[in-house]
């Protein structure tokens, strides 16, 4: 497989967290997607895709338990 921003074919399988915005707060899912080495590109697997949209579904529906582990904060 090669990188379809920059044509590298150094990609390597990485646990990663994805950001999903619910309102004004910030849930991380981890996942595992395929990362460019050398642009950061990511690619997801069905399998990951299928879990961020069912956390998103879920937290619409507030049935997702999660724990706050840090803030958002704005600079004023
Ligand atoms: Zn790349």
């Amino acid at each position: 497989m090669k990188c379809v921003i920059c044509k590298s074919q150094d990609i390597q399988r990485k646990k990663v967290e994805e950001e999903i915005k619910f309102g004004m707060d910030i849930v991380l899912v981890a996942v595992e997607a395929l990362v460019c080495m050398n642009c950061g590109e990511r690619y997801y697997t069905t399998n990951a895709m299928r879990k961020i949209e069912s956390v998103r579904t879920k937290l619409k529906q507030k049935e997702l338990e999660v724990q706050e582990v840090g803030k958002v904060l704005r600079a004023i």
